[in-house]
């Protein structure tokens, strides 16, 4: 036994490093174990190293490539022969990435937070065992242990990866050359992300959607919204395609899909495979530890995040809701205040959405389709961007802000919003669900003028019929 602490966090993803550090804040002993890196443990889980950075990184330069070639002229501006050195922005991303997992090792020492390099095991008895790369066994005991290990990509049988040709996520991040052809095995987050960065870069991106429905968890006004606009842009998407199998046939992958017309087949050099992520739960927890998983293969934890042993919590992409950064960060805050007595909650209700292409898509709340299966009557106000002056300066004007209230109360339940910088006004919408804010509140609010936020003012008078710079179809109120 070589050390006693109070909190060992094992995972230092946006769930685990975040809760580590407010752990140390609050006065406990904490560690952190991490398995990834070579020399130093490299610190900040999928999220900073091959996640939510690296690949924001690749959608600015993809779509300031992009904009330059295509949009810049309107603005009068004049640009000679475009280029794109793919290594170079590559380089640039890995700076940023390793800019920030730096960034996290410095809040470490600055909280003294212990970092604690290997794979780490929860044994019975709150004791943890951890494995360094040369195989040398420590074993750490607390009086509280965090899971916070995070999630992998789905592999399925019919795309095994295959080095240079059929790769996840983390591949797609790295590719040294744009490919002229591309295929994406699913039309999710990750999918039409990774898809937009090397169709703004000029590949021919074919997606392949198993479903039916695009984008199934959005509102559906705004998918259909979303459908139109990626389309234009150039993505090829096939919505009920059902990849069956993948042949690598000389430098092209060979790509047998099924939709509604029968059997097909698509011929690309690259695939993305990105059909979703699943817990990373292998070897993590001894037989004995006591933990539970679900029927999903997450670790069973209750609202608070506790597993079925005292003492031990689980946070982020291991457990239930949706395997976001933000709401696995605000886990890992909970569980290290709860562990100090504190009464913490985290209000599931309110954890924004967004997908990062250009335009951007981004919701809090409920959709239209949710709240309608509710069977209670509601009411929507939706305001264009188009009639939004900052937007049309910007040449930024696809899109809307559509805002879903209660008929009865006036009280919002969703924000959905598909047009520039979504990702930055959705905040707003959080804040006024978190305040339990009627539509009339945010009506009633002042916005400055000229902004694209006064979309969100003009959403919210819309829904009783009092938007200005629109014709209203909804009676006035
Ligand atoms: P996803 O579950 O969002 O989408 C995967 C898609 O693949 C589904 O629509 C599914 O129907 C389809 N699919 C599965 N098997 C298929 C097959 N054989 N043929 C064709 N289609 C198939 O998963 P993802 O996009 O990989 O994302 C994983 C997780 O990471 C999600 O929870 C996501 O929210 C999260 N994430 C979030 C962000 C963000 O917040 N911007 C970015 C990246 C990832």
């Amino acid at each position: 036994m070589s050390d006693k602490f109070d909190v060992i966090v094992i995972g230092s993803g946006p769930a685990g490093y975040v809760g580590a550090i407010k752990c140390a804040q609050l006065g406990l002993k904490t560690a952190c174990v991490e398995m990834e890196g070579s020399d130093a443990p490299s610190l900040g889980g999928t999220c900073l190293n091959v996640g939510c950075i690296p690949s924001k990184a690749l959608l600015e330069s993809s779509h300031k490539f992009y904009e330059t070639k295509l949009e810049l002229a309107d603005h009068g501006i004049g640009v000679g022969d475009v280029t794109m050195d793919v290594p170079a922005m590559m380089a640039r991303k890995d700076k940023i990435v390793s800019n920030l997992t730096g960034g996290v090792a410095m809040l470490f020492k600055a909280n003294g937070v212990t970092s604690i390099h290997g794979r780490g095991q929860l044994l019975a008895g709150k004791k943890v065992e951890v494995t360094d790369a040369s195989g040398n066994v420590t074993e750490y005991e607390a009086d509280n242990v965090i899971l916070a290990a995070g999630s992998r990509s789905v592999e399925i049988p019919p795309a095994p990866l295959t080095e240079g040709f059929i790769v996840d996520s983390t591949g797609a991040l790295a590719f040294q050359e744009t490919p002229k052809r591309l295929g994406v095995i699913g039309a999710g987050v990750i999918g039409l992300e990774l898809g937009s960065v090397w169709n703004y870069l000029g590949s021919e991106v074919v997606i392949l959607e198993a479903q039916d429905r695009f984008l199934p968890m959005a509102d559906q006004r705004m998918a259909k919204e979303a459908n139109k606009i990626m389309s234009r842009q150039g993505l090829d998407i096939r919505l009920g395609a059902r990849v069956m199998g993948t042949e690598v046939k000389g430098n092209e992958v060979v790509v047998s899909y099924q939709d509604a017309s029968g059997d097909q087949e698509l011929v690309v050099d690259k695939l993305i495979v990105a059909v979703g992520r699943t817990p990373s739960t292998e070897g993590l927890v001894s037989p004995d530890s006591g933990i539970n998983l679900d029927e999903r293969g997450s670790i069973f934890v209750n609202d608070f995040c506790a597993t079925d042993v005292p003492g031990v919590y689980a946070v982020g992409d291991m457990v239930r809701g949706p395997m976001l950064a933000h709401k696995g960060s605000e886990e890992g805050i909970m569980v290290a205040e709860r562990i100090c007595g504190h009464k913490t909650q985290v209000n599931f209700e309110t954890i924004p959405s967004v997908i990062y292409t250009h335009p951007e898509l981004a919701w809090v709340g409920k959709t239209e389709e949710q709240v309608k299966a509710t069977g209670e009557a509601y009411k929507v106000g939706q305001f264009p961007f188009a009639a939004i002056g900052r937007a049309l300066a910007a040449g930024e004007s696809e899109g809307f802000v559509r805002i879903i209230a209660d008929e009865a109360s006036d009280r919002i339940l969703g924000v959905h919003i598909i047009g520039p910088q979504a990702s930055e006004l959705i905040a707003q919408a959080v804040i006024a669900l978190e305040f339990g804010s009627s539509a009339e509140d945010l009506a009633l609010t002042v916005f400055a003028h000229p902004t694209l936020s006064e979309a969100i003012h003009e959403a919210a008078l819309a829904v009783d019929g009092n938007a200005i710079h629109m014709a209203n179809k909804r009676k006035k109120k």
